[in-house]
């Protein structure tokens, strides 16, 4: 048997990846002292999976900004802009595309990869793209670890996912069309593979996972036919991860590979087709120790499903590995000093699971799960330990979210009754302006909060600031003449954090971080037990910070769907369970919001529509928790009690029903770049209550004229009702300066009297 992981962290234990990058961009350090970081940093990532055992070691795993990008240099479709010519892509032009450089170079466009939090640059097409081969990095890190003794397994996305993840950018025409002018570089680029002396390459489709079309099956299979035939001695092997293959397994499995890995995490059920369709040569990876999670494997089980494998396709056709590759995992629990314990007892960090891996893998080779029962059984101790634990299951927790049916999850009236209600004890003007939440974080308000973390400043001092920086944002609120204020946020580093710090159930760690994209790196707070608020979380800045004017200030929140998302969640209950037990502990702070005398009450839910399941079919599933999750959190309140929710974007299009059934008074969404032309999907839908499209694009410097804003509150009232339309920048102002809101809030609050004035 073969154990093996489909690719390492490549960040560095301590980040040192994303030290040594962004010394570069500053300009601190040459090129050559950036490249020395990396090659240390691959060396000990190959070294490692060597000595905790694994058979098959990834190359090419490492990239500087994303392995999408790093497939776009390969194959040499540096967008014109760039004016790129040589021969091999360089390290400022590669940079200059991830983040954009001088004059037209703008960056090229990232979104996230499938359901994870990682980012990866999107791909771009001219009509009739050229590629050609732009980069050795390939060859040459195999090279690399070949001096260091290591014969690796490198790693490339393959051409049908590279395709199916990129765009065209101009009209008409399908991303299909380019493969066959992409294949021949495939097909050099395995060449040079082999002739460097790789016996096997890994090509990542993880696109197989996703909804498939016809067309898209039959390229698939033209493609690896022709790689097939123009690389016939080379062993191949095929990713899938994030979800199974279920229905396509009858073609996949008969692809002309010799391997092919599948994720029996998302999708175990998919394992009895794959046997059932294994064609008596295929050797089978199976993702049996999860590689987004941060949780020990349930070895025994993990066993069972090998040996099931096992037993019908022989030993020497079963790989054991992760679900996916381990770059969503964090690096090393070890260096955890600071965790609880008992809690830490039951995780596995990225080199934990090599050693789950490599375990298993000298467990079936040893022959017979009686061989090592002893180690296995003492292993998953931790398993009855953990379902014992007070912590994991807390009987009030349990209770509460045990209630189902309406009179938890629906308001007492409909919206246009609500609405009545709210106008009169509100009176707000129409069109009321407000913004999303969060005021500039600025660099004194980070240095106080780092000062309190470190102990150099007492908690007293800290709270005063914020006071003072809180207070501040209200008079500079009300100088601006905004209708309904908000308190900034200054008290909160993020919106998940914040609430996490504060629930029991949740841990963090110190250094259990995952790149998010490029040098970027996400901590995500780890959920491990009951979810329950000791105490109110937000009430006291709030309401102090209306008690500094005599407008109304907006109550903030983070939704529970948006929680779940943004933290590691455990994996011995339902994720549906724990979106519930955040939903009844924001529930009970919106009651005490409303009790305190906050009148309007935001809940963000940033992540609900990214929390989308791949498959179409697992939609339905989701929606309706992730919607009753919400309803739980926001209807514990009176009629008078106006509630929003913000979502900082606007493809809203093929989950408008869940958004409108989620009946938040309110909606602020992302809009100002789309030109409104994503209320359309609501106006068609006549979506039912109050919305408030964003016409300040706060992920700009720029500041908007006034003019720009009238026309888009212009285009936005050819779509909805005067009397349901607010007027609110794009997302939060964070990461602004008080020198760019100060004027766009302006002209945004010129812009409301003007429309006004109009009507
Ligand atoms: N209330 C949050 C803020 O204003 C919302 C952030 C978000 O949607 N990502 O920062
Ligand atoms: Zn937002």
């Amino acid at each position: 048997m073969v154990a093996h992981v489909l690719g390492y962290p490549r960040i560095g234990k301590k980040r040192e990846l994303k030290k040594a990058v962004e010394k570069y961009w500053r300009g601190e350090t040459t090129r050559d002292e950036l490249e020395t970081v990396a090659k240390t940093l691959r060396a000990e990532n190959w070294k490692l999976q060597k000595e905790m055992g694994m058979t098959h070691i990834p190359s090419n795993d490492f990239s500087y900004y994303d392995q999408m990008l790093d497939m776009t240099c390969t194959v040499g479709s540096v967008p014109p802009r760039y004016d790129f010519t040589g021969d091999e892509v360089d390290q400022d032009t590669y940079f200059n595309m991830a983040r954009g450089g001088k004059g037209e170079k703008t960056a090229m466009e990232m979104t996230k990869w499938f359901d994870t939090n990682y980012h990866y640059i999107v791909p771009e097409f001219e009509k009739n793209q050229p590629f050609k081969l732009t980069s050795n990095k390939p060859v040459n890190e195999f090279n690399e670890a070949k001096e260091l003794g290591i014969t690796t397994r490198p790693v490339i996305i393959g051409p049908l996912s590279y395709l199916l993840l990129g765009k065209n950018k101009y009209e008409g025409g399908d991303v299909l069309d380019h493969l066959d002018s992409l294949l021949p570089v495939y097909n050099e680029l395995l060449k040079n593979l082999e002739t460097a002396g790789a016996k096997w390459v890994q090509i990542d489709e993880p696109c197989l996972v996703t909804d498939l079309s016809d067309p898209i099956r039959d390229a698939y299979k033209k493609a690896y036919a022709t790689i097939r035939e123009k690389n016939p001695n080379l062993k191949l092997f095929m990713t899938t991860y994030f979800e199974g293959i279920t229905g396509e397994a009858p073609w996949i499995c008969n692809l002309p590979i010799n391997a092919l890995h599948f994720d029996l995490l998302r999708a175990p059920e998919q394992l009895d087709t794959l046997l059932d369709n294994w064609n008596g040569s295929m050797i089978y990876s199976l993702g049996v120790v999860n590689g987004r999670n941060i949780w020990k494997t349930n070895l025994e089980k993990a066993w069972e499903t090998l040996e099931k494998a096992q037993n019908k396709l022989g030993a020497e056709n079963i790989w054991a590995s992760a679900s996916c590759s381990l770059l969503h995992s964090p690096y090393d629990l070890e260096i955890e000093t600071e965790l609880n314990p008992q809690v830490k007892s039951w995780m596995a960090f990225a080199k934990q699971k090599l050693w789950e891996l490599n375990a298993l893998n000298t467990a079936l080779t040893r022959g017979g799960k009686k061989s090592i029962k002893a180690e296995l059984e003492e292993y998953n101790k931790i398993f009855t330990d953990r379902k014992n634990a007070e912590t994991t299951f807390r009987k009030d927790v349990r209770e509460k979210t045990s209630r189902t049916g309406g009179e938890w999850s629906s308001r007492k009236s409909p919206h246009d009754i609500r609405q009545v209600v709210q106008k009169d004890l509100l009176k707000l003007p129409i069109f009321p302006t407000t913004t999303i939440g969060s005021f500039p974080q600025t660099k004194e308000i980070r240095k106080w909060r780092a000062d309190f973390k470190a102990g150099r400043m007492d908690e007293k001092t800290y709270n005063n600031h914020l006071k003072e920086a809180t207070a501040n944002c209200i008079k500079e609120q009300e100088d601006l003449g905004l209708d309904v204020l908000v308190h900034g946020e200054f008290e909160r580093n993020d919106m998940v954090e914040y609430f996490g710090e504060q629930l029991d159930g949740f841990i963090f760690s110190k250094f259990g971080w995952v790149q998010s994209y490029g040098s970027r790196c996400v901590k995500p707070p780890i959920i491990y037990g009951d979810i329950r608020r000791p105490n109110p979380m937000t009430v006291e800045w709030i309401k102090y910070a209306s008690t500094l004017t005599k407008k109304w200030v907006k109550g903030m929140l983070t939704g529970p769907v948006t929680i779940l998302q943004w933290s590691f969640y455990r994996d011995d209950v339902s994720m549906e369970e724990v979106c519930r037990q955040i939903a009844w502990a924001i529930r009970d702070e919106v009651h005490d919001l409303e009790t305190a005398g906050i009148k309007i009450i935001q809940i963000d839910e940033a992540a609900f529509r990214e929390g989308l399941p791949i498959k179409r079919e697992k939609w339905e599933n989701y929606l309706n928790w992730a919607v009753e999750s919400f309803k739980i959190s926001s209807t514990g309140v009176e009629d008078s009690t106006q509630i929003h929710t913000h979502m900082c974007y606007s493809e809203f299009n093929d989950i408008i029903d869940s958004i409108s059934k989620m009946d938040a008074d309110v909606i602020s969404i992302e809009s100002s770049r789309s030109q409104m032309e994503i209320l359309d999907a609501l106006a068609d839908y006549k979506y039912p209550n109050q919305i408030g499209p964003g016409i300040y694009d706060i992920h700009s410097p720029r500041v908007p004229a006034k003019e720009g804003m009238t026309e888009l509150m212009g285009q936005a009232l050819k779509y909805v009702g005067p009397e349901k339309l607010w007027i609110n920048p794009d997302c939060g102002l964070k990461t602004r300066t008080w020198d760019e809101i100060r004027p766009s809030l302006h002209h945004m609050v010129e812009t409301a009297h003007e429309i006004r004035r109009r009507l």
